[in-house]
């Protein structure tokens, strides 16, 4: 239960190391763990090759909405947390990660700054984060939120290559 007022934000997360679906289900079930956090609901998996990197290993990906009462930096460094605590180690940039969640919306919040920004800079150019998102969109009970029909508006709107069905983000069957 959630007491206060509540903020929806999406995250994306992604991982390429290790048991890589694991990984995901562990962040899910952390973020519906954490006190002031509500997990509204989750996209199914998808697999994507690595951007830029030919040599890395394919990813794992998926969305998750949930309802805070924490704010945007709270809500990061729970993000960041959950990352530690599956074994996520920073080391040089795109380095093969057993975990990283990443903040994509936050409500309508707009803001630059290099800890956070808000929209995440790159999402739009991102199959790996548009193709789970529309569908997680369309879920319950997402479909009924109309605070994201200007999301959907956004991502209808995008070349098809960044809409289902992608050859650049497949389903993956467990
Ligand atoms: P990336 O996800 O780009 O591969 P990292 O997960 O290591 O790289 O994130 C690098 C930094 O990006 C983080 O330390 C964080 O402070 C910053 N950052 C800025 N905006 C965001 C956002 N919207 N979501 C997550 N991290 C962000
Ligand atoms: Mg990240």
């Amino acid at each position: 239960m959630m007491s206060g007022h509540a903020s929806q934000a999406l995250l994306a997360l992604g991982s390429n190391l290790g048991d890589r679906a694991a990984f995901l289900d562990a962040a899910v079930a952390s973020l519906a763990a954490e006190p002031g956090v509500c997990v509204l609901a989750r996209s199914s998996i998808y697999e994507t090759a690595p951007i830029g990197t030919a040599a890395r290993a394919d990813f794992l990906n998926a969305t998750v909405a949930v309802a805070t009462t924490l704010g945007p930096e709270g809500l990061l460094a729970v993000c960041q947390r959950i990352e530690s605590g599956n074994g996520r180690v920073r080391s040089v940039p795109n380095a093969p990660r057993t975990l990283d969640v990443d903040m994509v919306f936050f409500g309508n919040e707009e803001r630059c700054s290099a800890r956070l920004t808000l929209p995440h800079p790159r999402y739009a150019g991102r199959a790996f984060v548009c193709v789970p998102l529309a569908e997680m969109l369309a879920l319950p009970p997402l479909n009924a939120e109309r605070g994201w029909d200007w999301l959907r508006a956004r991502l209808d709107a995008l070349p098809g290559g960044l809409r289902h069905p992608s050859p650049a983000c497949r389903p993956w069957k467990r």
